[in-house]
């Protein structure tokens, strides 16, 4: 057989043989599979590519999507029919290509990328219509009851209405209406199912923009308009107004009746960003992320299909919806480490987006106060232009940063917060404004150990210490979920009372607190008490209503917030994330503390930001206090460029894992053998994984490092393809790795 055009499936070249077509699962495979096209498919004749199909794979019924390309040669007996075309649009080329360049570079294979593209199958069905009643013109002599009577009234000058709704009307239970209906009284209609989102109104005006803020937004809508490809970093410190920047674009993209999509991170806390949006376009955008229903991610996925979701929000698995006509795609904080996806298949949404964007031929924005190394080095290359938003809408004034030396500023023993800091809080009490102490560690204490004989709580299961959880009381693992309740004994040495908690989290700090402060009310954020936007909602409109004087928080207070009396935060340990193997723990604990210290005073209100370290001199600490980010990103780039590390260089990571410790070993020690370190590419490993066991699974670890005009993936799958591996022992690859653990 030939291969065929891109457009048209191949129906084979022969007359008389079986047209058939390519139909690509959403399942772990590399390849399509090859499907006769039965004459008079319904419901409609023709199949094209891009089509949604149901197919038989061995006993089952799976759907898959008609895909481009070459059919096998099946023998006939062996060759199995399409068993329907599927009612939804099909899926366009643009999101095949991408796909396949998905798979292609992170080596994942075709069908699993599928597999995200196609996260909701029940979606792949039409909705059902929906039943509603109305009043038979022609009643039935029926026995009255006061409760039907006031259904009959309700009906008399009302079109038909659902169920449920006409007994809330009626006031009457649901029963009353179904009895009504097999006595004829009423008759059932079908009604199509109400639209799945509101129109947003794209000519609400915004607010008018500054002069920096208008070349931003031109530059923007311009793309917008001639639909074409183009990146741009936007930019500006926080509160600069850069997200009126990208509502600009949003709106362009909607005026062009297009798609617009906007990635945030940690979206289950965009209650504030959702508000916004409808403030300005009159209702709120589709959004997708873990924590929806499944019924909403049915209606999600299903309008992104159809077309009739119009703005989308959300977390970076959003980028694999089925958009029909996408027209423009935000990055915002295009810096966080939350659009790297670590499992499954592992792949870099911020970098996947500006693919997606080039084969949809639009505009994308990476918007950040602290844009990342990367997104810089493509500005300095010319391949991406820049927006600098340098001020604060209105002229709010930034926060002042002071560095607090905790090595001459002790605390007391046992305590965590200088003095220093302590005073900063009872001056902001006092002023009666509110604070935020920010500490990225949950729990009560991260080590708990044994002062008789020193044993310290592991995970069985994984390389980790068990953090404690006092409110729980639980020792927990943060790896795998593994917990125990504390011992009374120590396990080790059987001593009682020796058991000894180690360092500060969350919860430790709010003790701390409560001893100094016990009439402040005090609140703690972490993941563990929000989870779900509800939840963090609440927590939000607490701090807006000042019900709350201090927020104890991690990492997820960091995020994108403004409250106007929030006047001083106060960083407990800048130094947590400092260390370990990772080459972007400097650049991440800069773009980390630079966010907190941005919530404190947004509006008339100035902050003040206490940064507590025990490495004052360290750069991340001298360019906060210098507010020098640009400065700041030139060393890191030295550094990386010395080192041939991304952005400069490639890095791949190769994790062999399993159960079977001597079986992962052996793997290994065979691929070290043949391991690529010519031409270009190093190999540093193999060695044990920093989390060398994990969820009861060892793990060792190769890095290949090469040069930026090397095909990495290419060496890769040469090297992997020519060393069998037992099957007890998984291969994860991750192309451009955040995670070195
Ligand atoms: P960023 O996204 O950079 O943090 P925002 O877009 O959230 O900044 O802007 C901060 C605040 O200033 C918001 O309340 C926003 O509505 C307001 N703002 C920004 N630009 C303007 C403008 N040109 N006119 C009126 N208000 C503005
Ligand atoms: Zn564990």
């Amino acid at each position: 057989m030939t291969a065929n055009s891109t457009t048209s499936p191949d129906f084979g070249d022969a007359l008389n043989e079986t047209p058939c077509v390519s139909v690509l699962l959403p399942l772990p495979l590399g390849k399509a599979y090859t499907y006769a096209v039965p004459e008079g498919l319904s419901p409609t004749e023709s199949l094209a590519v891009g089509d949604f199909v149901a197919v038989p794979l061995g006993v089952r019924e799976v759907s898959g999507v008609v895909w481009d390309g070459e059919v096998d040669d099946v023998p006939p007996e062996k060759l199995k029919s399409v068993l329907a075309k599927l009612d939804v649009p099909p899926m366009p080329e643009s999101s095949r290509r991408f796909a396949e360049w998905v798979a292609n570079y992170n080596m994942a294979s075709l069908g699993s990328v599928l597999k995200m593209l196609m996260s909701v199958p029940e979606a792949l069905k039409p909705p059902k219509p929906v039943t509603a009643y109305s009043l038979n013109s022609n009643l039935p002599e029926i026995k009255m009851t006061k409760a039907r009577e006031r259904v009959l009234k309700v009906l008399q000058d009302s079109p038909p209405l659902p169920a449920t709704l006409l007994a809330k009307e009626a006031g009457v239970g649901t029963s009353v209406i179904k009895g009504l209906a097999k006595l004829d009284a009423l008759i059932a209609v079908e009604l199509p199912p109400p639209p799945a989102f509101e129109i947003a109104d794209w000519q609400a005006p915004g607010p008018t923009l500054s002069a920096e803020q208008a070349v931003a937004a031109d530059n923007l809508r311009a793309h917008v308009k001639a639909g074409e490809f183009a990146v741009s970093v936007l930019e500006g410190v926080p509160g600069s107004g850069k997200t009126e920047v990208y509502l600009e674009a949003v709106s362009e993209a909607l005026a062009q009746g297009k798609q617009a999509l906007v990635l945030l991170p940690e979206i289950a806390l965009g209650a504030q960003w959702l508000a916004r949006f409808k403030d300005r376009f009159g209702c709120l955008p589709a959004e997708w992320h873990s924590d929806l229903t499944q019924a909403t991610r049915r209606k999600t996925w299903r309008a992104v299909a159809t077309g009739e979701a119009k703005v989308i929000v959300g977390a970076r698995s959003a980028l694999f919806l089925p958009y029909t006509d996408l027209g423009v795609i935000i990055i915002d904080e295009e810096h966080d480490q939350s659009f790297k996806q670590e499992d499954g298949v592992i792949y870099n949404a911020r970098d996947m987006a500006v693919v997606r964007a080039n084969l949809g031929e639009i505009p994308i924005s990476l918007v950040s106060a602290t844009p990342s190394l990367e997104s810089l080095r493509n500005v300095e290359r010319g391949r991406y232009e820049h927006f600098d938003l340098p001020d604060r809408h209105a002229g709010a004034e930034l926060p002042e940063i002071s560095i607090i030396d905790m090595r001459q500023d002790k605390p007391d023993t046992g305590k965590w917060l200088s003095p220093k800091l302590i005073q900063g809080l009872k001056d902001t009490f006092a002023a009666g404004e509110q604070a935020l102490l920010f500490l990225n560690r949950r729990g009560y204490a991260p080590l708990t150990l044994c002062q008789g004989c020193g044993h310290r709580f592991q995970c069985p299961q994984c390389t980790a210490w068990l953090v404690e959880h006092r409110f729980l009381g639980r020792l927990q693992c943060h790896h795998c979920g593994y917990q125990m309740k504390p011992p009374e004994k120590c396990p080790s040495c059987d001593q009682t009372d020796k058991l000894y908690a180690c360092g500060p989290g969350v919860e430790r700090l709010a003790e701390e607190v409560e001893e100094l402060f016990p009439e402040m009310r005090t609140e703690i954020a972490v993941s563990d008490n929000l989870h779900t936007p509800g939840q963090a909602q609440e927590l939000v409109s607490q701090i807006e209503n000042r019900d709350i004087d201090l927020i104890i928080g991690t990492q997820i207070v960091a995020k994108g917030y403004h409250f106007p009396y929030l006047t001083l935060v106060g960083v407990v340990d800048a130094d947590v994330g400092l260390t370990g193997g990772d080459i972007r723990a400097l650049e991440r604990t800069y773009q980390l503390l630079y966010q907190v210290a941005g919530r404190a005073g947004r509006a008339e209100r100035p902050g003040r930001v206490l940064v507590q370290t025990h490495d004052p001199e360290n750069p991340v600490m001298q360019a906060l206090k210098m507010g020098d980010h640009k400065g700041f990103i030139a060393t890191m780039s030295e550094d990386r460029e010395r080192n041939g590390m991304p952005p400069f260089g490639r890095l791949a990571s190769v994790i062999l894992s399993g159960s079977d410790e001597r079986a992962v070993d052996q793997a290994t020690a065979n691929l070290a053998r043949t391991a690529p370190r010519d031409n270009g590419v190093m190999t540093l490993g193999p060695a044990p994984a920093p989390l060398a066991l994990l969820r009861g699974r060892h793990r060792r670890r190769f890095l290949v490092k090469a040069g930026r005009d090397v095909n990495i993936q290419a060496r890769i799958r040469s090297w992997l393809k020519a060393t069998e591996l037992p099957r007890k022992v998984r291969v994860q690859l991750d192309i451009d790795p955040y995670s070195f653990m």
